[in-house]
């Protein structure tokens, strides 16, 4: 299986760099474009298996790339994730409607922007093989489907599984209870919003003698955050 293919789109070389020096550790092939011209050049040289566009680059913005390459036929199943500064969190949506896959905010670790390339390539069904994600010596192996810390399988229920794998997939970020239930039981069944309360309960305590319950944080008044950062 060869490397998975990322073309990076950012004109500050900087950050650029940083990008490309982060993915290809972590195994990825890279393609850099300064702007939306090169961008646009580098598609039509060799059709990469995911793309990341910062919202603000010099010819036209990052979201205006993203609503070219999602209505052209040719490219309409490109993953795209959206980096974007604090500044623009309130356009958020603006930036889903675009049609990207997700969106990153800046500044944001190596180990983030992969665990969510990982997560959309495996939702755009061409994620690599080997689905890794690790956070300190908690892993997730979404192949085997299995939870370990320092090799030792953590039991989990089914819902445990899924929430942890989400949230080990989407770290750093808060959800609400309501977007807890969307993502994980796809809004079609009817749940209350305190069952989120039940399962993230039993998640904490299969987490708790590996020292890993920390990890699944409380946000009073907005829901729940994974995090390797103390609270
Ligand atoms: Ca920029």
């Amino acid at each position: 299986m060869s490397a998975k293919l990322i073309l990076i789109v950012e004109d500050e070389l900087a950050i650029r760099q940083m990008i490309a020096f982060g993915l290809r550790r972590a195994g990825f092939e890279v393609r850099e474009a300064m702007d939306c011209r090169e961008a646009r050049q580098s598609l039509a040289d060799q059709r990469p298996d995911l793309m990341l566009v910062d919202w603000m680059l010099p010819d036209m913005s990052g979201l205006e790339l993203t609503r070219t390459v999602k209505r052209d036929r040719r490219t309409r199943e490109l993953p795209v994730i959206l980096l974007t500064a604090r500044a623009e969190e309130g356009d958020k949506v603006t930036g889903l409607d675009s049609g990207a896959d997700d969106y990153v905010t800046k500044p944001f670790s190596p180990r983030e922007l992969v665990a969510r390339i990982h997560a959309v390539l495996r939702r755009a069904g061409t994620g690599a093989l080997d689905h890794i994600v690790e956070f300190d010596a908690l892993r997730l192996d979404q192949q085997s489907e299995r939870i370990t810390v320092g090799g030792q399988t953590v039991p989990l229920g089914p819902t445990e599984y899924r929430m942890l794998e989400f949230f080990m997939t989407h770290p750093e970020r808060v959800f609400s209870r309501d977007q807890l239930l969307d993502r994980l039981w796809g809004g079609n069944v009817y749940v209350e919003e305190r069952t989120i309360d039940v399962h993230v309960r039993r998640l904490r305590k299969s987490l708790e003698k590996y020292g890993m319950d920390r990890l699944v944080q409380t946000v009073r008044g907005s829901g729940y955050r994974f995090s390797t950062k103390a609270q």
